[in-house]
């Protein structure tokens, strides 16, 4: 088994900044990711027999299948650029789906995944996503919290007035959060006794990269040696 293969699951609910921390490990590390959501338009867009089963359930507002999106997700790990490792993001959602990557990673002689988990209060995550705001004219972002803009109320680049989305009430957000929890919590069951780290997201980015270089620091030396003695 290659221990210098990085098979990363990165796990965190809604603001928990998944996307930022997901581009730390990817350039820290050097790896490829495999978003659930990319490959499952680039399914949809491929027209295949699997990707217009994809569209169906999306078109019916359904989730798509755990069986569905096990089978995508499998193919795409075999592809050549995924050989030296990659990060899972938005994948696996379910403790199904958890059960199903461990055996085919297994069946593929590769290592148990390293589980992150962005772990963050819901009240932390409810202030991040209600200072968000967006420009009406532009549709610029901001946050009120980590990027602010000049002016109160007013977008940066052409002064227009910024706007809340409907989506990032507090209500909605606490409902969304709620839904999130019910999922995640057998699927951190699962992975907990495994190689998991739990990591407060509720810290600055600085603190968490520290911690990540950390975790990741005797895997880096394993690569390293690995390296060494191809060399
Ligand atoms: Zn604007």
């Amino acid at each position: 088994m290659d221990r210098s293969r990085h098979i990363i699951v990165l796990l965190g609910p809604p603001g928990s900044g998944k996307g930022t921390h997901s581009a730390f490990l990817r350039e820290h590390l050097g790896i490829p990711s495999i978003s659930t959501g990319e490959i499952l338009r680039a399914e949809v867009q491929s027209r295949s027999v699997v990707g217009r089963r994809v569209e169906a359930a999306m078109r019916a507002g359904k989730l798509v299948s755990d069986h569905l999106v096990n089978r995508i997700v499998a193919s795409r790990i075999g592809h050549r650029e995924f050989r030296g490792g990659f990060l899972l993001d938005g994948y696996p959602r379910t403790a199904d789906q958890a059960a199903f990557l461990d055996g085919h990673l297994t069946c593929m002689g590769m290592p148990a995944p390293l589980v992150l988990h962005l772990d963050c209060p819901d009240d932390v995550l409810v202030q991040r996503m209600t200072s968000r705001r967006s420009c009406g004219h532009c549709g610029r972002l901001y946050n009120l919290l980590f990027h602010p803009p000049a002016r109160p109320g007013r977008c940066d680049h052409d002064d227009s007035p910024l706007l809340q989305r409907l989506d990032d009430s507090e209500a909605v957000i606490r409902t969304r959060l709620e839904a999130y929890q019910r999922v995640a919590e057998p699927l951190i069951a699962w992975y907990r006794p495994g190689n998991y780290h739990r990591l407060d997201a509720s810290r600055g980015a600085a603190h968490l990269h520290a911690r990540l270089r950390q975790i990741l620091a005797p895997e880096a030396a394993v690569l390293a040696s690995s390296e060494l003695a191809v060399a």
